[in-house]
């Protein structure tokens, strides 16, 4: 069957360069914009097995793999086993995988973060920025504010994992669009990261043109602000929309 899929994925022509496995729809967060219909759903080990297939059988030797939710943390064990499926097919593809992994970063133990460390994880952690704008959408299962609880875990993350493998996923809802920069800088000079990615949340509400315009202006600010600190050699990073 395998050989078969080969044939057929090579004869296309098609490379893949990175998949997304979406583990559970589980969560141990209600924010209050999630799209995501909670569950207690975890992926199949013969579906995980058929997505890896496809990934590995496609052209180009370098692969990505990015593990999300829901919060797929949440069963650390399926993380486990998916990653060492996932290394074992590599090898027999003769494959290089990273690994990536979406995470709200609210169970974080040293039994993970050893583990994230070792497998060389790209951690990225969804936090809105300040306690004001993030405790107002992001709260855990049972009503509380997380803020404090993960910039907790991220400092502990970073006693053992470099920053560099850091990266914040800031959700900006319109509300709160006025409020982006200083978020933006909250992070970059409280938190050690890095590098933001910036996503609106997805709600049913259009932008106005208004808070387009003050969405402009708060990037514009972000800029300045990462420029003016790459001319003292300290170097921020930011990405819009992945
Ligand atoms: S942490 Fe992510 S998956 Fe969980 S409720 Fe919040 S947005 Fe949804």
């Amino acid at each position: 069957m395998i050989q078969n899929a080969k044939c057929s994925w090579d004869s296309l022509g098609i490379q893949i360069d990175q998949m997304w496995f979406s583990l559970t729809d589980d969560c141990n967060m209600r924010c209050s914009y999630c799209f995501v219909q909670k569950g207690q759903n975890y992926m199949d080990l013969k579906v995980m097995d058929r997505a890896l297939d496809v990934l590995f059988m496609s052209k180009g030797k370098e692969k990505k793999i990015i593990l999300f939710g829901g919060e797929p943390l949440i069963n650390f064990k399926l993380v486990k086993t998916f990653t060492e499926i996932a290394k074992k097919k590599a090898g027999l593809f003769n494959k290089k995988i990273k690994f990536g992994v979406g995470t709200n970063c609210l169970k974080m133990d040293q039994e993970i973060i050893k583990f994230l460390k070792n497998e060389d994880f790209q951690i990225s952690v969804t936090l809105d920025g300040k306690s004001e704008t993030h405790n107002r959408f992001r709260k855990s299962k049972d009503g509380k504010p997380t803020h404090n609880g993960i910039i907790k875990n991220i400092r502990k993350i970073q006693t053992t994992i470099n920053s560099s493998k850091l990266c914040c996923l800031l959700g900006v809802h319109n509300s709160e669009i006025r409020n982006l920069f200083s978020n933006c800088n909250y992070i970059f000079k409280n938190t050690g990261i890095k590098s933001i990615n910036i996503e609106p949340v997805q709600t049913n509400h259009a932008w106005t043109k208004n808070e387009l315009t003050y969405f402009k202006l708060n990037l514009l600010k972000i800029f300045n602000f990462i420029l003016s600190e790459s001319n003292k050699n300290n170097f921020f990073f930011l990405k819009l929309f992945e």
